[in-house]
């Protein structure tokens, strides 16, 4: 899978995601990432790529002219227009069935606004999704683009080394996962529940289930009735 993303602040994404496990999928090729700086596309001499919103209000846009040029730097060097996603708090907030969709993409691109925003003309021309992180509002779409590409590259094949782990975790089948434990048996006075113990697997994974409705049921209300629509007879 191919990540490209078009930003005013290349080393940020370059040095968040080239560590730990994303970054081990990079080296192993399992995953690229190429972080566009935008501003390498601007036709000012002082290689400007912002100015004032029309209509006045606080704050600078970024200009459509150096936005469009990294997006076509990039469509025409891999010879195909892929969904381009534009990180916004206006987009639709992202969750781990979307995680899961974009993750069967070859390619994406990533658009990372600063300042207010981007000029929308560019956005009408290239963008395919429009995507939030949440309802609060950041300083630019690095850090969301970050938590989208580390979100998707774990749906990758071959990216967690035991693929095992990406199916059996929270917002599977519409459930938060169940608590776990490590050694020691006993710390501060707490047990390890008994029957983790136990070696009966049946019992264990039943014991997880039930875990698994109840957290769910406590900490997110909304996702529990999600579940229960999604399995009437419970
Ligand atoms: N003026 C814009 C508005 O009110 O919708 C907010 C601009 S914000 C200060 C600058 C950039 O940060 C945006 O263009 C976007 O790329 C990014 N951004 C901020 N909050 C975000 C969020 N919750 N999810 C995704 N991207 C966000």
């Amino acid at each position: 899978m191919r990540f490209f993303v078009l930003t005013l602040f290349p080393d940020m994404v370059r040095d968040g995601l080239h560590t730990s496990i994303i970054g081990r999928a990079i080296q192993a090729g399992h995953l690229s990432l190429e972080a566009v700086n935008i501003r390498d596309f601007s036709a000012n001499k002082h290689q400007k790529v912002d100015d004032y919103p029309y209509g006045g209000g606080a704050g600078m846009l970024m200009q459509a002219q150096p936005v469009y040029d990294a997006f076509q730097s990039v469509t025409e060097r891999i010879g195909r227009r892929p969904r381009c996603i534009y990180l916004t708090p206006q987009g639709k907030t992202f969750h781990q069935k979307m995680a899961k969709e974009l993750a069967m993409e070859e390619e994406l691109i990533f658009l990372c606004g600063h300042y207010e925003g981007i000029d929308e003309r560019v956005l009408e021309e290239i963008v395919t999704d429009y995507v939030s992180i949440g309802d609060y509002v950041l300083t630019g779409g690095e850090l969301p683009a970050m938590v989208m590409i580390d979100a998707i590259s774990r749906m990758v094949p071959g990216v967690l080394s035991n693929e095992e782990s990406g199916s059996t975790e929270s917002f599977e089948d519409c459930l938060l996962e169940y608590p776990q434990y490590s050694r020691p048996e006993e710390w501060m006075g707490k047990k390890v529940p008994q029957i983790l113990l136990s070696g009966h697997h049946k019992n264990i994974e039943a014991w997880r289930r039930e875990q698994s409705k109840m957290r769910t049921k406590e900490r997110r209300p909304d996702l529990w009735g999600q579940y229960l629509l999604e399995h009437p007879k419970e």
